[in-house]
C-alpha cells in the first residue's frame, strides 16, 4: 500500500523564550551572549533556602499571547514541579504549569495550500528554561552554562489538527509571526528562542482512530521541520507496511543525515512525578488585568494583511510581503501618508527597497532618508521629472548617502525635459532634417520609428520625457 493510502496526523509543541529583561523567578538578566554563568544568582543556580519571585511581565506576555490566540484565560492557574535529573538543571526540577495552565482552548487561523484552516491550541503555560550543557568547549569534559536557567518560556501546545509537513510549517510560521508581532518573542529558530517538538502519527485513510504518535525533538529550522516530519511519516508507513507496529517513543532528528533516530522508548520514558510547587502560591488574574492587556494588543498579521488590501487597494501578494514584519508595514504606512499612489509605492517597496536592504544591509528603522524624501522621489518619477530608471539610481544614492532626491537629480543632471514646447521644437527639427525618411515612413516603412525616437533623444541628450517624445512624434508622423 503506498504512502498515499495513509493520513498523517501532526501536533506541535512550541517553546518560545519570552523577551523579558529579567528571568522568570529572579532578577538576573536574560541577555543572550553573556560570558558563561555570568547571569546567575542563588535562585537560578538552585541553591538551598532561596525563594522564587514571579516576574509580572511573564504573566502579562502569557495573557497577551493567550488573548491573541483566542484562549480562555484562567482566573486561577497553578505552578508545578516537573522532576528530572540532568546536569543543566541544578534544582533537579523545572517549575512549570501542569494541570491548571494559564491559557486554554485557543485557535490559530492559518492560510494553507488548500485555503484557510483553523488549528486548535490546546493550552499555553509558563515555565522556566533549563541551562545548557556545552560539549565542544573542551576535549576532556563537558561544561555547564546556567545563563539560560530560569529564562521564561511559553509552551504552546497545539491539537493534532495538522495533516502534512507543509501544514505544520505553515502553522509554525503563522504562530511565530503572531508572537513576534506581539513583541513577546524574537522568533529565532536557529538560535533556539523559538523551538518546536513535533508529534507525528499515521493512520489508514478513512480510519477514525489516530495512530500511535512519536515525538520528534531537535528540530531547529523550518526546513528541518518539513524534512523531519516527512522522513518520520515515511518511516512509520514502512513499519506498518512490513507488518510492524509503531512504538511510542521520542526520536531525535539528525539534520546531517536527514533521518530521525530513537532517543528513548516508552519503557525509558521520564516519570516526572509532577507535584504542586510549594514556594509559589496559585496565580490569580483579575478581569481588570485581562481587559488591560486586551487593550494593549497590536493589530495581528492576518488582520493587517486584510486591512492593507482594503485600505490601500493592494493585491494579497503585496500585502503579505509588506505585513510580514511589523516595522516594514509601519514604514509603508508612514510613507503612504505622503504618497498616495499606493500600488506604485508598494512596487518600490517590493522592488528597490527590499533589494537594497538585502544587498547592502540595514533595516527600515535605520534608513538615512526621511519618509518625505522617499515620497518626493516617487513624485519626481510620477511627474516625469526623471525617468523610472534614473529614479532607481537616485534611490540607491539616497539609500547610501541620505542626500535629498532633488539635490541628487540636480547634481547628476538627471532631470528630464517635460516641456512640450521644447520637445516639439526638437521633434520638428529632426523630422525636417530627415524629410526623405519621413516620406518613406508615411508610405509604410514603419520600422524607422525607432530611428526618429533615437534622433530626438540624441538631440536632447537622453533627457526628453519618453512619453511626451512618443506622443509628439506619433502626432507629427500622422499616426
Ligand atoms: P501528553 O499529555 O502525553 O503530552 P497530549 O495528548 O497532550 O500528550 O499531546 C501532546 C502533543 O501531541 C500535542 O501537541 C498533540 O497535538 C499531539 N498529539 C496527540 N496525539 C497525537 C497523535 N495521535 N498524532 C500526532 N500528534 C498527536
Ligand atoms: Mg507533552
Ligand atoms: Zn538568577
Amino acid at each position: 500500500m503506498p504512502l498515499s493510502d495513509f493520513q498523517p496526523v501532526i501536533g506541535l509543541e512550541v517553546h518560545a523564550q519570552l523577551l523579558t529583561n529579567t528571568k522568570i523567578f529572579c532578577g538576573c538578566s536574560t541577555e543572550f551572549g553573556a560570558a558563561p554563568n555570568q547571569n546567575t544568582c542563588p535562585v537560578c543556580l538552585g541553591l538551598p533556602g532561596v525563594l522564587p519571585v514571579l516576574n509580572a511581565r511573564v504573566v502579562e506576555y502569557a495573557i497577551r499571547t493567550g488573548l491573541a490566540l483566542g484562549c480562555t484565560i484562567n482566573k486561577t492557574s497553578v505552578w508545578s514541579r516537573k522532576n528530572y535529573f540532568y546536569p543543566d538543571l541544578p534544582k533537579g526540577y523545572q517549575i512549570t504549569q501542569f494541570d491548571q495552565p494559564i491559557c486554554e482552548h485557543g485557535t490559530l487561523t492559518v492560510d494553507m495550500a488548500e485555503g484557510e484552516k483553523v488549528i486548535r491550541v490546546r493550552r499555553i503555560h509558563m515555565e522556566e528554561d533549563a541551562g545548557k550543557s556545552v560539549h565542544d568547549a573542551s576535549a576532556s569534559e563537558s561544561l555547564v552554562d546556567l545563563n539560560r536557567a530560569g529564562v521564561p518560556l511559553l509552551e504552546i501546545v497545539g491539537d493534532p489538527d495538522l495533516r502534512s509537513a507543509d501544514e505544520a510549517v505553515d502553522y509554525l510560521k503563522a504562530l511565530r509571526d503572531v508572537l513576534v508581532y506581539l513583541g513577546v518573542n524574537d522568533g529565532n529558530m536557529e538560535e533556539g528562542s523559538f523551538r518546536c517538538d513535533a508529534n507525528v502519527s499515521v493512520m489508514r485513510k478513512g480510519a477514525t482512530a489516530y495512530g500511535q504518535r512519536v515525538e520528534l525533538k531537535n528540530i531547529n529550522s523550518f526546513r528541518f521541520v518539513k524534512q523531519a516530519i516527512e522522513y518520520e511519516i515515511a518511516r512509520q508507513v514502512d513499519v506498518i507496511e512490513s507488518g510492524g507496529k509503531v512504538d511510542q517513543e521520542t526520536r531525535l532528528y539528525d539534520p546531517n543525515k536527514g533521518v530521525t533516530r530513537s532517543m528513548r522508548s516508552k519503557e525509558e520514558a521520564h516519570d516526572y512525578r509532577y507535584f504542586p510547587e510549594p514556594d509559589l502560591p496559585p496565580l490569580h488574574v483579575t478581569n481588570e488585568r485581562i481587559d488591560e492587556v486586551a487593550k494593549s494588543l497590536p493589530e495581528l498579521p492576518r488582520a493587517k494583511v486584510t486591512r492593507f488590501m482594503s485600505q490601500y487597494g493592494l493585491p494579497a501578494y503585496d500585502a503579505k510581503i509588506l505585513c510580514a514584519e511589523r516595522p516594514l508595514a509601519d514604514y509603508f504606512e508612514a510613507v503612504a501618508q505622503h504618497f498616495k499612489d499606493y500600488k506604485r509605492l508598494s512596487n518600490w517597496f517590493l522592488g528597490e527597497l527590499l533589494r537594497l536592504l538585502k544587498d547592502e544591509g540595514g533595516t527600515v528603522t535605520t534608513l538615512r532618508f526621511s519618509t518625505v524624501q522617499f515620497a518626493n522621489l516617487l513624485g519626481a518619477v510620477e511627474k516625469g521629472t526623471i525617468s523610472a530608471n534614473a529614479g532607481k539610481d537616485v534611490f540607491g544614492e539616497m539609500f547610501r548617502t541620505g542626500k535629498d532626491p532633488e539635490a541628487i537629480i540636480a547634481e547628476k543632471g538627471l532631470a528630464q525635459v517635460s516641456d512640450v514646447g521644447a520637445i516639439e521644437a526638437v521633434v520638428d527639427e529632426v523630422l525636417a532634417k530627415n524629410a526623405a525618411e519621413v516620406e518613406k515612413y508615411k508610405a509604410g516603412k514603419k520600422q524607422s520609428y525607432g530611428f526618429f525616437v533615437g534622433q530626438v533623444m540624441k538631440a536632447m541628450k537622453g533627457k526628453g520625457n519618453p512619453a511626451l517624445v512618443n506622443e509628439l512624434l506619433k502626432k507629427k508622423l500622422g499616426d
